[in-house]
């Protein structure tokens, strides 16, 4: 940070349980704010008190009016304003996201700090593959929209990580057991905070032990990929078949190549029995 850092947005992580976990930069950040937009100045002037910062607080939303955010966007010409969230990393499944476009959208510098995010500690916790995932954020609340969700997420292969609190964590656990099938899973609790845990199992087993337990405390879901899907065996009646309706108008070599890619078998299997049939073997 250089020591009068410049006018614009600083988006600010914030621990999600954990005071620890406030950075050296995070710290400089607050403590050179303007002014710090926040959900609830309650929850931010709490955080503030317990690491020794005072700064003005100004509560913002994504249900912030345009003029409110307009007259946000106009302090950062010449102050530094400071977003943070309730805890973790604004914008994820929290507000902010209209005021970076519109401080972009002016002109404005803007920076982020990276910190704590839940979805992250939740995925690196849970021992499935990272190499791709979906955030889905919070499922809806109603069966019917949270099943269609499920269905939309079904055919994604990737690992997908969900928000969930306890009360509705049993009712979503059956439904993505439901709709995804028997896939390896992790329910990461309370992360960052002394009573952490991450519960691993397939969704059935999972959602049978949470049936009738509402936990404590907030909640990351992370389900593994759905399983490759085996190539398609199709045993020689089939592939003759194909082949012999191919051969009526190509050669066994243009056949075979055909067949192979229709069915997804190697060609030379093809290439074999297109022999064959033609009485070429
Ligand atoms: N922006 C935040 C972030 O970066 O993680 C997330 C905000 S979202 C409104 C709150 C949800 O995040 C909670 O309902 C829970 O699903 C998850 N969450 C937040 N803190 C958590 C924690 N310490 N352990 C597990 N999940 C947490």
């Amino acid at each position: 940070m250089p020591s009068s850092p410049l006018p614009g947005l600083y988006i600010v992580a914030t621990p999600i349980g954990n005071l620890g976990d406030v950075s050296t930069r995070a710290r400089e950040v607050l403590l050179s704010a303007d002014v710090i937009a926040c959900e609830d100045t309650r929850v931010t002037g709490h955080l503030l008190h317990l690491i020794g910062i005072k700064r003005p607080l100004l509560r913002h939303d994504d249900h912030a009016d345009d003029a409110a955010r307009a007259r946000l966007v106009e302090r950062m010409a010449d102050e530094r304003v400071v977003l943070v969230c309730d805890a973790g990393t604004p914008l994820i499944s929290d507000p902010g996201y209209r005021l970076v476009r519109d401080a972009r959208a002016a002109g404005r510098m803007v920076t982020s700090i990276p910190g704590p995010c839940a979805a992250i500690t939740g995925l690196t916790l849970a021992g499935l593959p990272t190499d791709r995932f979906l955030f889905a954020g919070f499922l809806p609340a109603k069966a019917k929209a949270r099943d269609e969700a499920i269905a939309e997420l079904a055919g994604i292969r990737a690992s997908l990580v969900l928000y969930e609190s306890g009360q509705r964590l049993g009712p979503c656990l059956a439904a993505l057991a439901a709709g995804l099938g028997e896939r390896d899973a992790a329910v990461a609790r309370e992360l960052t905070k002394l009573h952490e845990e991450c519960v691993t199992g397939t969704l059935g087993t999972l959602a049978a032990r949470y049936a009738d337990d509402k936990p404590k405390g907030e909640i990351v879901i992370i389900v593994g990929p759905p399983a490759a899907v085996a190539p398609a065996t199709h045993d020689d009646a089939a592939v003759d078949a194909a082949l012999l309706n191919a051969l009526t108008d190509a050669p066994p070599a243009r056949a075979a190549k055909t067949v192979a890619a229709s069915l997804g078998i190697p060609r030379e299997r093809a290439y074999a029995r297109a022999l064959a049939l033609t009485g070429k073997a």
